[in-house]
Order: C-alpha cells, then sequence, then structure tokens
C-alpha cells in the first residue's frame, strides 16, 4: 500500500497527520507522505486519514 498527497489539493490542516503521523506529516503548509511503503499496522489509520480530508487530496494505492 502506498499514499501520497496532491499538493494543489491540500490545504494543510493537519488532520491526516493528528490521524496518521506514522506516514503523514507537515511540511511548509502542506501535508506529505513520510514513508515509501505504508506499513502493515499504519493502513488502518493511513485509510482514515484518506477518508478524513476535506479535499480529498490523498491518494492510496493498494
Ligand atoms: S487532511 Fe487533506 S487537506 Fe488536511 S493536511 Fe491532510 S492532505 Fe492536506
Amino acid at each position: 500500500m502506498k499514499a501520497k498527497v496532491d499538493p494543489d489539493l491540500c490545504i494543510g490542516c493537519g488532520l491526516c497527520v493528528t490521524t496518521c503521523p506514522e506516514v503523514y506529516k507537515m511540511e511548509g503548509d502542506k501535508a506529505i507522505v513520510h514513508v515509501s511503503i505504508i506499513p502493515k499496522a499504519a493502513e488502518e489509520n493511513c485509510q482514515k486519514a484518506c477518508d478524513e480530508c476535506p479535499v480529498t487530496a490523498i491518494i492510496i494505492t493498494k
């Protein structure tokens, strides 16, 4: 499982970082994915962060 944040859509609300800091972090005023492969243990929270993003900026690929 992989994830990325579309920087053109991200509004920097920080919700994904709060929900899943194992995968997301803030870089300036945008969130980024700081791991290349999502650890198994973080997959559920990573998906939750994707579902919660108010502007659907998170793209997850299996
Ligand atoms: S939840 Fe969405 S809009 Fe908010 S920081 Fe994360 S990627 Fe950006």
